[in-house]
Parts: C-alpha cells; sequence; structure tokens
C-alpha cells in the first residue's frame, strides 16, 4: 500500500499500520519505543540462538595462555603509564606548591636573618 508515496506496513509486533521510515524502507516494526525495545530483544535473542558459541569461542580463541598474560601484563603496563603519568601531573602541581612554601619560608627565613643582622649593626 502506497501514501503519499510512502508505504504503509503493518508492524511485526503489534500488528498496528505504520507509514515506513522514508530511510528505512524495510522497516517491520512501527516506531513505537515498546515494539522497537521488542524487536531488539528478539534481534538478540535470534543473534545469540544463530550464534550459541561465540562468548566461549572468544575465550578460547587459539592464544596462548603465555601470550594472553603477555598481553594482559602489557595491557596493565599501558594501564599503568597512563597512571604514572597523570601522577606525575597531579605531583607537578604539588611540587610547584611545595616550591612556593619553600620559597616564601625561605624569605622570611632571610628577611628575619636580615633583620637579626641589622639588629646586631645597630
Ligand atoms: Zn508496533
Amino acid at each position: 500500500m502506497e501514501k503519499n508515496g510512502r508505504v504503509e506496513k503493518l508492524c511485526e509486533v503489534c500488528g498496528k499500520s505504520f507509514i515506513a521510515n522514508k530511510y528505512r524502507p524495510n522497516q517491520q516494526v512501527c516506531s513505537s519505543l515498546e515494539c522497537q525495545y521488542k524487536r531488539q530483544l528478539e534481534n538478540m535473542k535470534a543473534w545469540r540462538d544463530a550464534n550459541p558459541n561465540y562468548f566461549k569461542y572468544k575465550e578460547s580463541q587459539d592464544k596462548s595462555w603465555k601470550q594472553a598474560c603477555r598481553e594482559r601484563s602489557l595491557d596493565w603496563r599501558r594501564k599503568h603509564k597512563e597512571y604514572l603519568q597523570l601522577y606525575r601531573e597531579a605531583n607537578k602541581e604539588r611540587h610547584r606548591e611545595y616550591m612556593r612554601d619553600y620559597m616564601k619560608q625561605y624569605r622570611q627565613k632571610k628577611k628575619k636573618d636580615q633583620e637579626a643582622s641589622q639588629k646586631d649593626i645597630d
């Protein structure tokens, strides 16, 4: 059935008629959230039924245990590197603050020393 050049279809989920999306002429489910959600669940279930060993297969892919360990350790190192970078970044700021405080104390001490030495002169 055509309506203003667009195809009217019956929703596979709720059975109501709907106008297919112009960009998705093969649309078989109306655009109601409930139907879209049900459609997604069905798609997932259908996919899982068609690929029952997919996840098991991924786990037992012919990678040797050693290689898996190596990759895990590389992964750890990569993450750790990021962490170290973040740590360094954080400490840069801390170091700056530390130096600022240090210089402040240093100047105060110097001033006190100067005052003391001036008193000595007086
Ligand atoms: Zn529907």
